[in-house]
């Protein structure tokens, strides 16, 4: 089966490589087709997010990405397509999800033991709308430099489309209950649309328990009692800010797995950036991103390696004797991965 490989940058060609690694030991004849983006597709097609590159991406359907950086304040990326229309996005992460139509960014967040400390049976995952929102691009200055406005972008057909895949997330997973978070009280229209649909749809899923909690609440409780959580539903922004808070709760960004989700094509990559402070020094935890090569697994049809994938992975880091950095280890990212694969090859 061939795979898309965006390497991103930062530490993204670091925690590609182990991924490739540990999914080229799976033994199941993956084949990694290499899809340039941002400097190098400049180089190649004279823009970060070519049309060449997507189609790339339709074509194959299933992807593993790397973080990429974007520039502070500048971060508007003009993408034209081939019928010659154009749009302006925030960055080419975000155009690369809004080409492919990939609306749903499951992000796990399950402890480990020996690692997570008083979060170690946090089990959580944050359902995290990605194809509107805040980040939709809308921004406009007035008057010159006086001030300026950016437009929260929230439809009745994203929402709808977002509840119910997080409902559908919840039955196939096995999960009891779904959390809306939202924050209705201050942005009650928008806001207010989003959880008047969640509230909707959960009519539709009675056996599945269904509680709305306003985003501050959220961050609250996750903290102070994370058990109360199972399948979080929330808007662009908020799931972007709470999956880091949930990373960080069970021990490390690097522990934050996740993917880009849409009918055309499904895209695997951490829910951390770039990391730019410790990269090129081969110290990264690829965790995330071998971790959403779990979720990779599931998406195309292997639930069996997946688990066996997992099981190794939450093993070597529970037995804490080959661990990176950000968890108070000393291993490379070489090391860990090799550990890896030496469990995955025992199992
Ligand atoms: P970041 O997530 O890259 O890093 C935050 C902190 O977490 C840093 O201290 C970093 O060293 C650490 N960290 C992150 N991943 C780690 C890993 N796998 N192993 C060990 N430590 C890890 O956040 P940032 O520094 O704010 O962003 C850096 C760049 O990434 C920015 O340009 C930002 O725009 C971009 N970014 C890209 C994506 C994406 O590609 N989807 C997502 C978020 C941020």
């Amino acid at each position: 089966m061939k795979i898309g490989i965006l390497e991103g940058n930062g530490i993204g060609p670091e925690i590609v490589a182990a991924t490739k690694k540990v999914l080229e030991a799976c033994d199941l004849g993956f084949e990694w087709v290499h899809v340039p983006i941002a400097q190098e597709a400049v180089e190649l097609y004279g823009t970060e997010v070519p049309e060449q590159s997507l189609d790339l991406l339709r074509e194959l359907k299933v992807a593993i990405k790397g973080p990429m950086s974007v520039e502070k304040m500048k971060g508007r990326i003009l993408l034209t397509r081939k019928d010659g229309t154009s749009h302006i996005y925030p960055s080419n992460n975000n155009a690369i999800r809004q080409e492919l139509n990939c609306f749903a960014c499951p992000r796990p967040a399950r402890g480990i033991p020996g690692i997570s400390g008083r979060y170690e049976n946090m089990d959580v995952v944050i359902i995290r709308e990605i194809s509107e929102g805040i980040y939709s691009a809308i921004e406009h200055r007035i008057q010159g430099d006086l001030a300026s406005e950016a437009v929260k972008l929230i439809t009745r057909a994203g929402a709808e489309r977002i509840c119910r895949w997080a409902f559908e997330y919840a039955i196939q997973n096995h999960r009891r209950k779904v959390t809306c978070s939202h924050k209705a009280n201050a942005i009650s229209l928008t806001d207010g649309l989003f959880l008047e649909t969640f509230r909707r749809v959960a009519k539709d899923y009675p056996e599945i328990e269904s509680e709305d909690l306003m985003v501050d609440a959220t961050a609250y409780y996750l903290v102070k009692d994370p058990k109360r959580f199972d399948v979080i539903v929330t808007m662009n922004q908020y799931g972007d800010i709470l999956s880091d808070l949930c990373a960080g709760l069970i021990g490390s960004l690097g522990l934050g797995a996740g993917a880009n989700i849409g009918q055309e094509c499904a895209i695997f990559e951490a829910c951390h950036g770039s990391a730019p402070d410790i990269a090129g020094r081969g110290i990264a935890n690829p965790t995330s991103l071998i971790l959403s090569a779990v979720m990779l697994l599931r998406h195309i049809g292997r639930p069996d390696m997946a688990d066996k994938v997992e099981q190794a992975v939450r093993a070597v880091l529970t037995e804490g004797r080959t661990i990176t950095r950000d968890l108070g280890g000393t291993a490379t990212t070489e090391e860990f991965t090799g550990a890896i694969i030496d469990k995955l090859r025992l199992s």
